[in-house]
């Protein structure tokens, strides 16, 4: 047991004879208890009301209000009910009265006259009983109170002090229990704050740590007492909404939100901001339960990320589809190279002024056992996800050089995600290749992405630049579709760009793909770049491209990709 407090009982002499209370108060002297005196019902009463008394001994013959009397009294208030009362009492072995006695709250009777010896052993009987018990209650309270806080801890994030996941679940629950029966409805908000990473990483955790207090304060500042905010993860909070029946005043809720998380912050004299990203699911339009509606909201979140941060998306049918869909694409595409389902086509890449085969794209293949054939603008974003493109990247790098070695003259171009720069494996591969005599350097080249060259980290631009110091070719793909900023061209190591398909589609009716074409071109040319065109479909389109002095030329018009062996096929039969 723990510390005890230690506090002196209370006993309370009622009695309306004074030299019997002077006499008790001799008698008691010895005990460890205080001795208090009252002599009338009414004042013992009073005292009672006011002492946290221990034990009362009431004479029971008293002018006025008897013993009884007050025992009953005693026993009708909240306050004194459970004062333990010794009767001291004239009668003898009047069955009746005791039993009145009993009934009206004592717990024993002492005769008079009072044989000392036996008051005080009935006295330290009950004392030590009343130490015992008074002992054991503040035992039972201390561990209440123990119990209330490992409760409290195991509910609640030590940081923010909100409601941790576990407890969140438990009131996700109880909200669908409610509004199940209400018929009503309720969302689930997942916060994922933008731009915390960065706090962390440049000020350290410590003001990571308070930033998400403050966020959190902020946050719970804007939610009514009966909604609930939790601490999910690191940077993710969920924040359940009832009462959805005012639509504007849920949108208008989620942009204080937003707003609240772009306040700036203080930290030792820098002025941070975040903001934060909010995705919405509905009980129980999208989920009827915790997991689904949680995994719902997640899912729009990242639709809010990709909408550009700082605002909410609502969880749609749609999102769940496609979702379904890349979930199942990742886990099929894991064993597509050990299943044997991959393949790489070559596109003809042609001469644009006779339209003869110079080189060829290699375009990778998926033909899965089970999904059929998914077409790669839909699986590479899943392999990039899953962290499977470097190898993937890697294997059609390698089934290229060994088609090459069959097409003497014929340049490869290969897709590079921007993922493949992020380390050395695509350097190291590309060299190893170059030193065993398989890959020709001149005859090469990799296609990245404007978005890669935005990316602008060193390391990026030091593999670049490896990559070009090999002597192999670097081509930006799909230009004109990014975020394309002329300084770039001009620094970067690239040596190509590829009109992307859908302005050559433009061709020649749209003025403004006219426009754009030529202008791509002029610009290409002026910074020593080749222009290849992608897409090219009909014979206009090339005739065009060959008159505004385009280079190369890629498209249907020409060629599809084409398997391994109808490339060759087709290679020979244009010589
Ligand atoms: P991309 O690199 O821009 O490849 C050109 C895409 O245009 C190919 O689509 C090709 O089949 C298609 N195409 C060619 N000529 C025409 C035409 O005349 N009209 C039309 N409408 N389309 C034409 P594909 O093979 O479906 O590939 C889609 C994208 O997937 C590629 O776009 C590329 O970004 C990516 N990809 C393909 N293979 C790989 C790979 O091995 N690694 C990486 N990282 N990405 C790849
Ligand atoms: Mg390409
Ligand atoms: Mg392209």
């Amino acid at each position: 047991m723990g510390s005890m407090q230690t506090v002196i009982p209370k006993i309370l002499v009622i009695d309306d004879v004074h030299a019997n209370l002077k006499a008790m108060r001799v008698l008691l002297k010895d005990i460890a208890a205080e001795v208090m005196t009252a002599d009338s019902g009414n004042n013992g009463l009073a005292l009672a009301l006011e002492e946290h008394v221990t034990l009362i001994l009431l004479d029971v013959n008293m002018p006025g209000m008897d013993g009884f009397e007050v025992a009953q009294l005693l026993g009708e208030m909240e306050e004194t009910r459970h004062i333990p009362i010794i009767f001291i009492t004239a009668f003898q072995n009047d069955e009746e009265k005791r039993l009145k006695g009993y009934s009206a709250g004592a717990i024993d009777y002492i005769q008079k006259p009072v044989n000392p010896d036996i008051l005080l052993s009935k006295i330290h009987i009950f004392l030590n009983m009343w130490t015992l018990r008074f002992g054991l209650e503040q035992e039972i309270s201390r561990r209440r109170e123990v119990e209330k806080e490992i409760e409290y801890l195991a509910q609640h994030d030590a940081l923010t002090h909100l409601p941790n996941r576990r407890q969140l679940h438990i009131e996700i629950e109880r909200l669908i229990d409610r509004t199940t029966r209400t018929k009503e409805k309720f969302a689930v908000l997942f916060l994922d704050l933008d731009g915390f990473k960065r706090i962390n990483d440049e000020l350290g955790h410590e003001a990571g740590d308070a930033f998400l207090r403050d966020v959190a304060d902020r946050f719970r500042e804007q939610i009514r007492s009966f909604d609930v905010i939790a601490r999910y993860g690191g940077d993710e909070f969920i924040i359940l909404l009832s009462d959805l029946s005012d639509s504007l005043a849920l949108t208008n809720r989620l942009r204080q939100l937003t707003a609240q998380a772009q306040l700036p912050f203080c930290w030792e004299g820098n002025d941070l901001s975040a903001g934060v990203s909010i995705g919405i699911s509905v009980f129980p339009d999208h989920g009827t339960d915790g997991d689904t509606l949680i995994k719902r909201a997640d899912a729009a979140m990242y639709l809010a990320k990709d909408a550009g941060k700082n605002t909410f998306r609502f969880y749609t049918d749609d999102l769940n589809k496609s979702l379904q869909r890349r979930l199942l694409l990742e886990r099929h595409i894991q064993d597509s190279l050990s299943n044997d389902e991959l393949d790489v086509f070559y596109q003809p890449i042609v001469n644009i002024h006779d339209g003869l085969p110079v080189g060829a794209e290699s375009l990778l293949r998926w033909n899965s056992s089970d999904l059929g054939r998914v077409s790669p603008a839909e699986f590479i974003p899943v392999a990039e996800n899953c962290g499977m493109i470097q190898q993937l990247g890697i294997w059609v790098l390698r089934q290229s050089v060994a088609t090459m070695q069959q097409c003497p003259g014929i340049a490869f171009s290969v897709n590079a995600s921007a993922l493949q720069f992020n380390d050395n494996n695509l350097c190291a591969e590309l060299i190893s290749l170059l030193e065993s005599g398989s890959l020709a350097a001149d005859k090469t080249a990799i296609e990245i992405t404007e978005g890669l060259l935005l990316s602008n980290t060193g390391d990026v631009d030091a593999r670049l630049e490896k990559i070009r110091q090999m002597g192999i070719g670097l081509s930006i793909d799909d230009f004109g579709t990014g975020y394309s900023a002329l300084g770039y061209l001009k620094r970067c190591p690239v040596n190509r760009i590829k009109i992307d398909r859908t302005f050559v589609a433009g061709i020649p009716e749209d003025t403004e793909s006219v426009a754009l074409v030529q202008a791509i071109i002029a610009m290409g040319h002026a910074l020593g770049l080749e222009v290849i065109a992608e897409g090219v479909e009909t014979e206009q389109q090339w005739h065009f491209l060959r008159d505004e002095r385009c280079d190369m030329a890629q498209g249907y018009y020409f060629s599809p990709p084409l398997p391994q062996q109808e490339f060759i096929e087709y290679l020979q039969c244009s010589r």
